[in-house]
């Protein structure tokens, strides 16, 4: 049973990551990420996914730095973009990074997005930097099984991550599948489908029975499932509605329900065809 806001699940590597975080992608940088940050921290989130296309980082650190909780009690993820990708480039990306975070370390790097033969020489530079404990773990994103059956050979340390667009209706399974085998933890963005679920009758019915709403439903359901989960607001409100999670446990009966809503659909880019 999942209880508390700071549980942690412990990686591949050993490090504990939080299974609960608040996302930031197009939190603006400035107030509205400082505030979203701040809420998050004082509603007890640990956790914070961040990465440098978000343009946040600065103000996630400060939000940090401001909440006067020590750096070893939270959890900050960042990640490589696509265009720094490579040895080099991803070293000075790196830097850049903890730089605008203001931070001696992250607890997790991820290389955003499968780039080919490309990420292999860019995990290279995130194994280097995991060696000089500049970061706790690194893992990747958006790698779906054939990525990661092509990547893992050429890795000295495995992906401690991936992190993924995983909801309702985008369930995959056999990547849910092969992550598990492979030791590899799971982790969902847009896992409120970008704020949809609220629309989902059958997340709603749920709801109604456990006096929870459609995003808290399905919170919870990746919580039990052992995804973790990072779903992004601005709002206080909302940011302390998808903390309100940890009170309740959803039956057999309707975790099937939700199985049920697979759909194999996006609200992101397909890892297959994107041009970024
Ligand atoms: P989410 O599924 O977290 O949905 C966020 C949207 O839902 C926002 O529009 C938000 O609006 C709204 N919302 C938040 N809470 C509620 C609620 N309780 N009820 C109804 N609507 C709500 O999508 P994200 O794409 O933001 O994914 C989460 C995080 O995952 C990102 O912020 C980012 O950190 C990460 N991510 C990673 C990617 C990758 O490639 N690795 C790609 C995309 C995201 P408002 O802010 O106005 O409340």
């Amino acid at each position: 049973m999942i209880e508390d806001i700071k549980q942690k699940v412990t990686l591949n590597n050993g490090s504990a990551m939080p299974v609960f975080g608040l996302g930031v992608w197009k939190s603006q940088a400035g107030s509205e990420t400082e505030n979203a940050v701040s809420w998050a921290l004082e509603a007890g989130y640990i956790h914070i996914d961040t990465a440098a296309l978000y343009k946040n980082e600065e103000s996630v650190g400060k939000a940090v730095r401001e909440s006067g909780i020590q750096r070893e009690d939270l959890f900050i993820t960042t990640k490589v973009w696509n265009t720094d990708q490579g040895y080099e480039s991803t070293l000075k990306a790196f830097d850049d990074s903890l730089g605008k975070l203001r931070m001696d370390y992250a607890d997790l790097y991820l290389i955003h997005w499968p780039k080919g033969d490309l990420s292999v020489e860019t995990w290279k530079a995130l194994e280097e930097i995991h060696s000089q404990g500049r970061t706790k773990a690194i893992g990747v994103s958006n790698f779906m099984v054939s990525h990661l059956e092509q990547f893992l050979p050429h890795c000295h340390v495995k992906p401690a991550v991936n992190q993924v667009e995983f909801h309702p209706y985008l369930q995959l399974r056999e990547l849910q599948s092969f992550c598990r085998t492979n030791g590899i933890q799971l982790e969902a963005w847009a896992p409120i489908m970008k704020g949809h679920v609220s629309e989902v009758k059958e997340l709603i019915e749920i709801g109604e029975k456990y006096g929870k709403t459609p995003a808290q439903v399905t919170i919870r359901w990746e919580l039990q499932l052992g995804v973790i989960t990072i779903p992004k607001s601005v709002r206080q409100h909302r940011i302390n509605e998808n903390a309100d999670v940890f009170d309740f446990e959803l039956s057999d009966a309707d975790m099937e329900v939700i199985a049920s809503l697979e759909k194999n659909s996006r609200f992101g880019m397909d890892p297959y065809n994107f041009d970024f």
